[in-house]
Formats: C-alpha cells, sequence, structure tokens
C-alpha cells in the first residue's frame, strides 16, 4: 500500500492528548512479574476509564495468563509470536502500533517484551516514522525480581544488559526478601542503573502515577475520581505537586531548580528564554524539549512533580 494516508486524520483526532500518547515498554527477566504488572496496568486504567493498548511479545508463560489479559485488554491486546520484538520483529511492532492507533485510539501503551528482550532496542521503535508522531514520552519499565538479586542468581549478561537501560526499575517481590536486605538489593540494581528511580512493589501492585505521571490539567480533574484502592503494604506513597514558574527563565535556570527536587517524574510545559519548552523528567535526568503542537495556553508554567511522600 502506498503511504498517502493525509496526516491530517492524525492531527485532527479528538481524544489525542496534548502531550501524546505515553508508551512503555515493560521488560525484565523471566519470573519477574512482568506480566503481573502489566494486568495492573490494566486494571488501573480500566478503573479510570482510560483507553490502554497491550503488545505482548512474552512467550512461554501460563497459558491462562494470556487468557485473562485478553480477557480484560480486550481488542487493544495483541501478541506478538514468531521472534523477538527488540530485534526480529521490530517492523511488526511497528505495524502493529500503527493499526492500534488508527483502530482504537488507545489513551496509553504498554509493551510487554520476553524475557530476553532489551528494552531499549524495543524503544527505539517508538522513535521511528509514522509512530513517533502521535506517542509521547516512551520509557522503559525494567521488572526485577527482588529475591532473584538478594540470592545472587543471573545477575550477568542480559539480566545487568536490561537494568542498565532501564528508566525505571520496579523491584518486584520485596516481600520476598528479608526487609534488611532490601538495601543491598537496591544497591545492587542502583550500580547498574545509576540515574533510575526504584519502585517497590508485590505483586506489581505499583502507583501509577510514577510511570504514567498527569499533566497538570490532569491533576485537577482526577481529584473528583476516587483512587484505586491499593495497599502495596510496600511502604511507599508518592504524590502528585503542582508547580509553577515564572516566564523567561533560562533553560539552565530551569533545570538547576528541578534537579534538588529529586522527583521521580515531572511533566509540564515551561515558558523560558529560548520558548516555551516541554519538561519531562525521570529521576536526575531532566529533558527540555519543543512543546506539543498546541496545548491549553493555562498550562504554560505548570509542571506536575511525582514525588515520594
Ligand atoms: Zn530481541
Amino acid at each position: 500500500m502506498a503511504t498517502d494516508k493525509s496526516e491530517s486524520a492524525h492531527a485532527t483526532t479528538p481524544n489525542m492528548s496534548t502531550f501524546g500518547v505515553p508508551a512503555l515498554v515493560v521488560s525484565g527477566f523471566l519470573g519477574a512479574g512482568k506480566t503481573t504488572l502489566v494486568k495492573h496496568l490494566i486494571t488501573d486504567a480500566q478503573q479510570q476509564g482510560l483507553k490502554l493498548a497491550v503488545v505482548s511479545n512474552e512467550f512461554g508463560e501460563l497459558g491462562i495468563d494470556k487468557a485473562l489479559l485478553q480477557e480484560a485488554g480486550g481488542p487493544g491486546y495483541v501478541e506478538l509470536e514468531g521472534g523477538c520484538v527488540c530485534c526480529q520483529l521490530t517492523n511488526e511492532l511497528l505495524e502493529t502500533l500503527q493499526n492500534l492507533w488508527e483502530t482504537i485510539h488507545p489513551d496509553r501503551i504498554v509493551v510487554e517484551t520476553s524475557g530476553v528482550a532489551l528494552p531499549f532496542e524495543t524503544l527505539m521503535t517508538f522513535w521511528r516514522e509514522p509512530i513517533t508522531e502521535w506517542v509521547g514520552e516512551s520509557l522503559a519499565v525494567v521488572v526485577a525480581n527482588a529475591e532473584q538479586v538478594a540470592e545472587g542468581r543471573d545477575l550477568e549478561g542480559t539480566f545487568e544488559q536490561q537494568v542498565s537501560s532501564a528508566d525505571i526499575v520496579v523491584l518486584n517481590k520485596v516481600d520476598l526478601v528479608a526487609e534488611g536486605s532490601l538495601g543491598r538489593v537496591e544497591n545492587i540494581l542502583q550500580d547498574m542503573a545509576p540515574d533510575a528511580p526504584f519502585i517497590r512493589s508485590i505483586q506489581g501492585q505499583i502507583d501509577t502515577t510514577v510511570v504514567f505521571p498527569p499533566t497538570p490539567a490532569q491533576t485537577y480533574s482526577s481529584k473528583r475520581k476516587s483512587k484505586p484502592d491499593i495497599v502495596p503494604h510496600t511502604h511507599e506513597a508518592f504524590q502528585a505537586q503542582e508547580l509553577s514558574f515564572p516566564d523567561h527563565i533560562t533553560p539552565e535556570e530551569l533545570i538547576q531548580q528541578l534537579q534538588p527536587l529529586q522527583a521521580l517524574r515531572i511533566k509540564g510545559i515551561v515558558n523560558t528564554t529560548e520558548g516555551p519548552k516541554l519538561v519531562q523528567g525521570v529521576g536526575p535526568r531532566i529533558d527540555l524539549s519543543a512543546p506539543p503542537s498546541q496545548f491549553p495556553p493555562e498550562m504554560l508554567g505548570r509542571l506536575v512533580a511525582i514525588r515520594r511522600k
């Protein structure tokens, strides 16, 4: 087929979020709990009335897991088999994502990789045309099994490569490790991924504002909705805090003011001396880039920071 689809069809899509569709690549070693995390993300999206598309490349897992996922994920759930999405199936992944965009217009996207895939290589698909036009921030979330790390099993090779390219590390199964050992476990992982924020979880239960942070406009509207009542017992609580910034701050000053906040995530638009900038932060890494082509003027100068309580 010739690629003469009109660009305006995408631009006029009414439910396209200002910031583009956020995308996560969920990776992690076999048995880390990727599928459990993805199920939690599906449930969370359903509770918020958001359309989540899931592309799963995981194979060799229990069939029943897949059946459950398919049921929960509905039409936005696609399995890719016959290879790995980080190498052999990159074109298939690209086509699948574009199809999902054209058919169901998801609000969020999750790609679950197999246990051997490399998240950074998978993430590169999101920077390719045509999906780069509608995808917003894309991040690699690596799920690590705390028990495996505590026991020192399989920490080299693929595991280390995965963790080292994580934007966010979900330290799962923390209930299987003595609380006194968790610091040591985190040190091991922190050596591999020094800049990535860590969040602890049990059975993939995480506060999803860390992986899908609200935009300034959403922090107001979401206050009306009741938050899903999850109690992960991981002693970690997060809060979304709104910050405002005056016009004509230099990009350097902005970054200097944001870094000491030690936020896990930062998102918003600030009018700098170099014009409006989209600000996106993951841990100490703060990126300034061109703002969305259209955004409500009241959003200018407002950032949301997700921080530990
Ligand atoms: Zn691969």
